[in-house]
């Protein structure tokens, strides 16, 4: 019979099913092996400290939701209505409208059977709106350095298994980065295009609402990511700082705010940028610059935009950029200041590049093999697979996104000499200038665009340089860096170096600190 101990000790799994975060996975699992991590140490981050689901429910908004052309047929004698205040009309991504009540009113209104023309020309059919339930999580992965940090995602696919991944990469992320935080990541299942404005203020109050007792300006601090910006973070400000007497203390529960309600200046660029500080340091160790480089991107919101406008500005060329929606190229560069203003025109509803003149439409497989010195994912993870990575005609990879590369592709792309920036460096920007966010925060303070990029550039330069020390296996000290205590005696790939210089900094606090029992 099993003694006591063993009975109530919950088995480990024989065999795990390939998952997300088993992939993800891979390369800490790896490196632990490599570096001979502490058992304790391994057990404790091999699982989220916690993972939290819950549901919000929201009541939306009547909309209008446009027949097609066959249907419209059946009200070819109705009648326009004219609306006389079109502000209370708002057009969504998916053509549907939401009506808000101000738009009718004084309108002489022709409905008929619960359909109306609009000024447009096209048939809507009128749908009360109705409460709606969306799933809602939170892991927080581990926090041996510091409160738990990490953004919040808006997206039709996320699920438990994505967000422990993604949480877990913030824990490798915030070491890296040195900053003193740990991991963690959330979000909802939605798309977000798909709703309005006081729609998805209503859903990100109560989502607030219900996560007020998980998180705390020195627990666990989330931040934008994929689907979220500003805005969100401000209406999370407020749900969880309404009513309480110090409230001006909490305003560093979230990061990645408006600069005018104490964001940081230098935030909403920061990723793009610390990207760019990645591959610049990558070419100066080669003697080189990134005049003339020609790079190709996939993702064109926060990251991707704002790396593209950095990267044009130091001589670079954009050859083509893929987003949700469609591909765009052209050969001669892309004009990145036109392209921005194209996808962030009002009349552009689902911000996509799609449609750029100054461009022409490719297949999103073709992205994939345009020949370019770098590929610079910034859009969702698993992206570049196994078959694309074979293809691909770039020398350097630099993942803005979480999560790119599979590990099978990873492979690959290391058989064909392909150089990584992996994201755990290379989009560490945005986590880094969130700390100094949180540091003004609590000191009161606001420092200039030119002092955060400074500090910014120093750190990514410094760390990522301790990746390739370790990488290399060349344990040295400079004046910005040492790189001793991480070698691990032999030549790693970058992503492993990458994962060593988290591990043995995450390591330290568990050996010198020990276990809280
Ligand atoms: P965002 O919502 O601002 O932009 C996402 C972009 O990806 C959009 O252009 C969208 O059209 C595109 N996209 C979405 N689905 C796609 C698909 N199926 N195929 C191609 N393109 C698709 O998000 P973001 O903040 O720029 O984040 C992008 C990536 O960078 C994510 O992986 C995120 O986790 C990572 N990241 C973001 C930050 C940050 O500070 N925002 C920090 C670190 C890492």
């Amino acid at each position: 019979m099993a003694s006591e101990e063993n009975f109530m000790r919950v088995p480990a799994p024989t065999h795990k099913p390939r998952t997300v975060y088993t992939e993800a996975m891979e390369v800490f699992d790896r490196t632990a092996d490599l570096i001979g991590l502490d058992k304790r140490v391994r057990l404790e981050l091999e699982e989220p400290d916690y993972e939290h689901i819950f549901y919000v429910t929201a009541k939306l908004k009547d909309r209008l939701v446009p027949l097609s052309a066959e249907e419209s047929q059946a009200f070819s004698d109705l009648s326009v209505t004219q609306v006389r205040n079109p502000d209370g009309l708002e057009r969504l991504a998916d053509g549907k409208i939401i009506l808000n009540g101000r738009a009718l009113l004084g309108s002489d209104v022709n409905i008929r059977r619960g359909h109306l023309r609009l000024p447009d020309g096209a048939v809507y059919q009128l749908v009360p709106g109705e409460s709606q339930r969306f799933k809602a999580y939170r892991v927080q992965h581990n926090q041996a350095r510091g409160p738990y940090k990490g953004g919040i995602r808006f997206h039709r696919e996320v699920s438990l298994d994505l967000f422990k991944a993604l949480a877990a990469e913030m824990t490798w992320k915030t070491a890296i980065a040195e900053v003193p935080f740990g991991g963690g990541k959330g979000g909802i299942q939605i798309d977000p295009r798909q709703f309005g404005r006081e729609e998805l203020e209503n859903i990100t109050l109560r989502f607030m609402y219900r996560l007020k007792g998980l998180i705390g300006p020195n627990i666990d601090i989330p931040a934008p990511d994929v689907g979220t910006n500003g805005e969100i973070m401000a209406l999370m400000y407020r749900q969880y700082s309404d009513g309480e007497r110090e409230r001006h203390n909490l305003r560093g529960i979230v990061t990645g705010k408006d600069v005018r309600i104490g964001g940081s200046e230098g935030r909403v660029k920061a990723t793009g940028q610390g990207v760019v500080y990645c591959i610049e340091d990558y070419y100066a160790e080669r003697g080189e610059s990134l005049k003339g480089k020609t790079f190709v991107l996939q993702g064109f919101g926060n990251v991707g935009s704002n790396a593209a406008q950095i990267l044009s500005g130091m001589g670079a060329r954009l050859l083509a950029v893929n987003d949700a929606d469609g591909t765009v190229f052209n050969g001669d560069g892309i004009d990145v200041a036109a392209l921005t203003a194209f996808v962030q025109d009002p009349k552009n509803l689902r911000r996509s590049v799609l449609g750029f003149p100054g461009a022409q439409r490719i297949e999103k497989k073709d992205l994939w093999e345009v020949p370019a010195d770098i590929l610079l994912p910034a859009a969702l993870g698993g992206e570049i697979t196994a078959e694309i990575a074979e293809n691909i005609k770039v020398k350097l990879v630099a993942e803005g996104a979480n999560g790119p590369t599979t590990p099978d592709a990873d492979r690959v792309l290391q058989r064909r000499g392909i150089e990584m920036i992996p994201d755990i460096i290379a989009n560490a920007g945005g986590v880094t200038v969130s700390y100094y966010e949180w540091i003004q925060n609590k000191r009161m303070e606001r420092w200039t665009e030119a002092e955060v990029d400074q500090r910014l550039e120093f750190a990514m330069k410094r760390n990522y340089r301790i990746i390739r020390d370790i990488s290399k296996n060349q344990g040295r000290r400079t004046d910005m860096h040492d790189s001793r205590r991480y070698t691990v005696g032999k030549e790693v790939d970058t992503r492993c170096a990458a994962m060593v210089l988290a591990l043995k900094r995450i390591e330290a606090h568990y050996l010198l600190e020990g276990f809280s029992q």
